[in-house]
């Protein structure tokens, strides 16, 4: 079984760590590589963070222009690679092949936008702001910058950073997770076909040592984080109190609010494909589902159709549209909340537990489950569920679903469905989360916007993708010049 290297100063390394864990295909249990997991990666990680230092001093003084040319080649590589990719999205993560697809293309979009940086890092000049005195602000890279992602979107996540980072002149540690590591190998194949400095980008494996060895290093001076809401604080406060910068992007437990004027049909197909996408293990899966006034009667017939029609099983077979859960944990932790759920009061409207799939009867499956009556303070509409499961609850008026929305700690999502434009200002003006979805059910911001999580779904100021990136890439330097008109000019 292949034990899988880093990549390290242009180089694929044996890991220092002797110790690993299976990579596994959800689907099935079938161990598809061993990934390096202990205290040992920590030395890995000085490896790679010297090999970052030392590219930074040529790429840093190259022009922007130039800098940005290998991401038009890591485009076309990645275009080219992509069914290969999405294939092994599907093997380590579990979703269906059409979802890794366009995973890949979500990618593949940031580093066109990347591609921009030579105009998005544009600064700003003020000419006599003073008497005979001007004054501007430049755009430096901020140094070596580190990312650490999750099993999600092994595909798409590290785009957010990476191709960023480096055509703002940062160099780069990617850690990605130890669930899915295989995706990013492959694309590292490509990146190192792109010429460019040994060391610029690095990847290194592990869990928590390899990101406490980030954390903790002098010379990482920027870390970006996606994963759950525990570990984005924890990276938040470690990374932070090391003086560094750290946007942290956590859980989520995302609201969708459904009027009586919306258009019902589209609105069930919509909030099935959110809630039950990528076995709703998507940070952006429509998760409790309020419907306002007798909605709930016209709409909950054309949810579960639209729910029970979902072909579950193994993605990379014909037809398939969700796939299994990440881990046999996870599974048994939803099933655990489910009841839980239950016992708070709620009625179950479709039961996906207990599914065996024929020729995948190990896989971590569990079929799209609607639970309906849920208590608006119980255990299923605070926690993060992340699988294939509706909260279905009732609210009298906009309002007080508004107010449900609210309740909640997290704010990475809320959504409405509604023909009513006042309806439509309202919520966006009112509702606390920070990527808003009118008649929308995965609010996804595209690459030239920041994924825009609020309260405990996002720590730190600047987010990921876009002008955001730019930003949390680059530190500013604001010079102030006099040139006193009284020096007489020699030419
Ligand atoms: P996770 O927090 O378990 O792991 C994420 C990364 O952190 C992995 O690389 C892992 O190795 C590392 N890690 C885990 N425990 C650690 C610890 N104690 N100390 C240091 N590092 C640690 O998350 P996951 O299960 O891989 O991903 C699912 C979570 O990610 C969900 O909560 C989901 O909502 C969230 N997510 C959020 C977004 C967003 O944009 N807000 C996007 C995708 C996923």
């Amino acid at each position: 079984m292949e034990i899988l290297k880093n990549y390290i100063k242009g180089r694929w390394i044996e890991s220092k760590e002797k110790e690993t864990i299976d990579v596994i295909n959800p689907a099935n249990q079938e161990v598809l590589a061993r990934v390096p997991f202990g205290v040992k990666t920590a030395s890995d990680i000085e490896d790679a963070v010297a090999a970052a230092s030392e590219a930074l001093n040529e790429w840093r003084h190259m022009p922007v222009m130039r800098r940005v040319q290998p991401l038009y080649k890591l485009k076309l590589l990645l275009e080219a690679h992509t069914e290969e990719i999405a294939r092994l999205i599907t093997l380590e993560c579990g979703k269906s092949y059409a979802e890794s697809v366009a995973e890949m293309q979500r990618g593949i979009e940031n580093v066109e936008t990347a591609c921009a940086t030579p105009t998005l890092m544009q600064s700003e000049f003020s000419e006599n702001i003073a008497s005979g005195i001007d004054e501007f602000m430049i755009r430096q890279p901020v140094g070596v910058s580190a990312c650490i992602s999750p099993f999600n979107f092994p595909g798409m996540i590290p785009f957010w950073f990476l191709p960023y980072a480096i055509a703002c002149g940062n160099s780069f540690i990617l850690k990605p997770s130890e669930k899915v590591p295989l995706t990013m190998m492959k694309v590292f194949e490509l990146i190192d076909k792109l010429d460019l400095p040994k060391g610029l980008v690095n990847l290194v494996h592990g869990g928590k040592e390899s990101v406490d060895a980030l954390l903790d290093h002098r010379e990482v001076r920027a870390i970006s984080f996606v994963g759950s809401t525990s570990v984005a604080r924890y990276i938040y406060q470690r990374g932070a109190a090391n003086g560094k910068r750290v946007q942290a992007q956590g859980g989520a437990k995302n609201p969708v609010i459904i009027m009586p004027d919306a258009d019902i049909e589209m609105t069930a197909k919509i909030i099935a494909d959110s809630v039950y996408g990528c076995a709703g293990q998507r940070c952006l899966a429509a998760s409790n589902i309020i419907t306002v006034g007798d909605t709930k009667g016209f709409v909950k017939e054309a949810l579960l159709e639209a729910a029970k029609n979902k072909v579950t099983g193994f993605g990379l077979d014909e037809g398939v549209e969700m796939g299994p859960l990440i881990t046999p944990e996870s599974k048994a932790r939803i099933e655990q909340l489910i009841e839980k759920g239950l016992a708070e009061g709620a009625s179950l409207l479709l039961d996906g537990r207990g599914a065996s799939i024929s020729g995948y009867e190990k896989g971590n499956f569990i079929k799209p489950t609607i639970l309906e009556n849920v208590a608006p303070d119980g255990e299923l509409i605070k926690t993060e569920i992340f699988g294939p499961v509706m909260s279905l609850l009732t609210m009298e008026s906009l309002d007080q679903a508004i107010e449900v929305v609210n309740g909640n700690n997290y704010g990475n999502m809320a959504c409405l469905f509604t023909s009513s434009g006042l309806n439509a200002r309202t919520f966006r003006n009112r509702a606390k989360a920070g990527n808003i979805g009118i008649n929308i059910g995965v609010a996804a911001p595209m690459a030239q916007f920041p994924f825009s999580g609020w309260n405990d779904s996002f720590f730190g100021d600047l987010h990921g993708q876009g002008r955001h990136a730019i930003e949390f890439f680059t530190q500013t330097k604001v010079v102030i010049e006099r040139w006193p008109k009284e020096w007489t000019r020699k030419f």
